[in-house]
């Protein structure tokens, strides 16, 4: 029986430790590995949920990031809305205080403010990301966020 009992504790601790963005609970298909990916550290993926065009005027997609992974510092001309789906997250504009995201957070970034927006250093993330204001909204990347700035 204590044997029987190791054997559980060793497989579901092993299944823990596997844990991938993949198994985080979120309303929203995970999609491909974001092709943005050099914008950003570490693992994140992107379902496009609607492309850019001109009827709505916006871009959304579903972003979900791995543990401690984040976007580089970045500004969008015309504005962001970030609508957070499941695990907790972070957000910072430049010269402010980190935020912590949870579930249910809705962030609405102005237009040219430079920030970042990523998963804790402990959880998996998602976030819905709307980019309205299109065709006027150009997103312009900046440096990595550094281990310094994310802690
Ligand atoms: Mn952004």
């Amino acid at each position: 029986m204590k044997k029987l009992l190791f054997i559980i504790s060793l497989l579901l601790m092993t299944g823990g430790s596997l844990a991938m963005a993949e198994e985080l609970n979120q309303p929203f298909a995970l999609g491909e590995i974001n092709p943005y990916s050099k914008y950003f550290t570490g693992t994140t993926h992107l379902n496009r949920l609607v492309a850019k065009d001109d009827i709505w005027n916006s871009s959304i997609g579903n972003v979900t990031f791995d543990k401690g992974a984040r976007t580089n510092w970045h500004k969008h001309s015309g504005g962001q809305i970030l609508l957070v789906t499941a695990g907790e997250g972070r957000y910072q504009e430049k010269g402010k205080e980190i935020q912590i995201l949870k579930k249910g957070d809705v962030v609405k970034i102005p237009p040219n403010a430079e920030h970042w927006h990523g998963a804790a250093p402990n959880s998996e993330f998602a976030h819905i990301s709307i980019e309205p204001n299109l065709p006027n909204n150009e997103t312009t990347w900046l440096d990595a966020v550094t281990d310094e700035e994310y802690r």
